[in-house]
């Protein structure tokens, strides 16, 4: 079982296995990884997982990107981003950034 997100006619991705770069921990579902960072982009979903053990952000780079619907998918993007107030995040490099600056602020929130 892989690990499967989607949006309906518009994009999906899978993740076939997780590790975890900052304890090692591996896994593939909900138990053990948290996937609310998660963020859809131009370039599909790009999945932003939380390890649940040791609390590390990153963005898997094993997840297989699929877009079904290029253009609804931009106009989807760009109305949640108009709707939720939050920056538009274009594509995968752009989510990486961010989730490494949440890293960050959680590691600063430790000290
Ligand atoms: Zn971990």
């Amino acid at each position: 079982m892989a690990l499967k997100f989607r949006l309906k006619g518009l994009a999906e991705t899978f993740i076939d296995e997780l590790s975890c770069p900052g304890c090692g921990k591996c896994g593939k579902d909900d138990d053990d990884f948290s996937t609310e960072h998660t963020k859809v982009t131009f370039d599909g979903i790009i999945v932003v997982v939380q390890c649940r053990r040791c609390g590390e952000i990153f963005v898997p780079g094993t997840q297989r990107l699929g877009v079904l619907n290029p253009e609804a998918l931009r106009d989807a993007v760009v109305k949640d981003s108009a709707d939720t107030g939050e920056p538009l995040m274009e594509n995968f490099h752009a989510v990486r950034l961010s989730a490494e600056k949440l890293n960050a602020q959680r590691k600063g929130d430790l000290h």
